[in-house]
């Protein structure tokens, strides 16, 4: 290993973000390359323009997160000081409007959950709008090809996007994997969400804090990002669809998708729709595993994969696989 490497990190999310700041802090010369508008992957938040140059803001992804973990606690704890996380509640009515405490805070973002990723990009070399098209390894380097037709080169290689697509990439740079490392890579699964974002005439009528975690089907969350503190100037929800009810309506159109959840959540939101959008996580959350935090390659040029399919799922899950995956390659170094 050379005295001082280079990082590309692919993916802007928790996992990426954190393994980069940990890796910059050590003098690793690091670059992280997201396809996305913004960083913050599933750490997501979108607004729609209303009447009147108002603004609706929806969290699309991630909700909110637990914590665990001291380590993790000690950033979260940093967060809160920053103003940038507030604890939202310890639990949420479950469909029966009764409040389910059970003791754990729930934290969001103050202004969104993508703030929080907004935060940890600041002084880290990240190109948002960069897509990675193939991956291929020459001698002591990785070489990635992006759409726009240039490449980057980097000493060590950490893939962050749900594990398909990072095979995807590997596969099109005709790219080899030892077969240990393959087959515990292909068993991992995830599975999709449709989130329907909707703008509302007159407040939702969600229980207290104006979040219901149904865990069913066709809907299994529904939110109220003005009650969230996310969304001052409009009446908004966001409601997840369940994994069936996602696979089921894979292929339908978006009217489809969103008459049929609106309809299903009318009961509870119980407030006229004014406009709707519909996103689709094709990978919203893992369903099966891989049990170590990262997965390391060990090789002339190292490869790492790591994200919330590694050790423990959820913002948590990929801050800490984010970690590990920064402390494996500094072992190397
Ligand atoms: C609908 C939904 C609800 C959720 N609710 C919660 C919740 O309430 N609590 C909780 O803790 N977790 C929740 N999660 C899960 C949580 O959002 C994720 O576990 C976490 O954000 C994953 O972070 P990550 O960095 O591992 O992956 P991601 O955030 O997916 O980051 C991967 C990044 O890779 C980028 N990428 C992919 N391919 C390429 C390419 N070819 N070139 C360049 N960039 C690429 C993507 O654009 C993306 O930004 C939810 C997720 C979804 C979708």
């Amino acid at each position: 290993m050379k005295p001082s490497i280079s990082c590309a990190i692919v993916g802007a999310g928790m996992t990426g973000l954190m393994a980069a700041r940990e890796l910059q802090s050590h003098g690793i010369k690091v670059i992280v390359i997201d396809k996305g508008r913004s960083v913050g992957g599933r750490m997501a938040t979108r607004w729609i323009e209303i009447e009147g140059n108002e603004k609706g803001f929806f969290d699309h992804g991630a909700q909110f997160f637990t914590v665990r973990d001291p380590w993790f606690q000690s950033f979260v704890d940093e967060w809160i000081s920053a103003g940038l996380v507030r604890e939202w509640a310890r639990g949420f009515a479950q469909g029966d409007d009764l409040p389910h405490h059970d003791g754990h805070p729930r934290y969001c973002g103050t202004a969104g959950m993508n703030a929080i990723a907004r935060h940890l990009a600041t002084g880290l070399d990240v190109r948002v709008n960069t897509k990675v098209e193939s991956l291929t390894r020459q001698a002591e380097q990785w070489s990635l090809a992006l759409e726009s037709g240039a490449a980057i080169q980097a000493d060590a290689l950490l893939l962050t996007p749900p594990v398909p697509q990072s095979l995807a990439l590997l596969n099109a740079g005709d790219c080899s994997l030892p077969d240990g490392a393959r087959h515990a890579l292909e068993r991992i699964t995830y599975d999709s969400c449709f989130a329907v974002m909707a703008v509302l005439d007159a407040p939702a009528r969600l229980p207290e804090p104006g979040a219901l975690q149904l865990q069913q089907e066709p809907i299994a969350w529904i939110a109220d990002n003005h009650r969230k503190g996310i969304s001052p100037d409009a009446f908004t929800v966001t409601i997840h669809a369940g994994p069936d009810f996602t696979r089921e309506h894979w292929e339908a159109d978006h009217e489809t998708v969103a008459r049929k959840l609106l309809h299903a959540a009318g009961e509870w939101v119980r407030a006229p729709v004014k406009s709707w959008q519909v996103h689709r996580w094709r990978y919203s959350q893992p369903r099966l595993t891989h049990p170590e935090p990262c997965l390391f390659v060990n090789d002339a040029a190292p490869l790492i994969f790591a994200g919330d399919a590694f050790g423990a799922p959820r913002v948590e899950g990929a801050a800490l696989s984010g970690l590990a995956a920064a402390a494996a390659l500094l072992k190397r170094v």
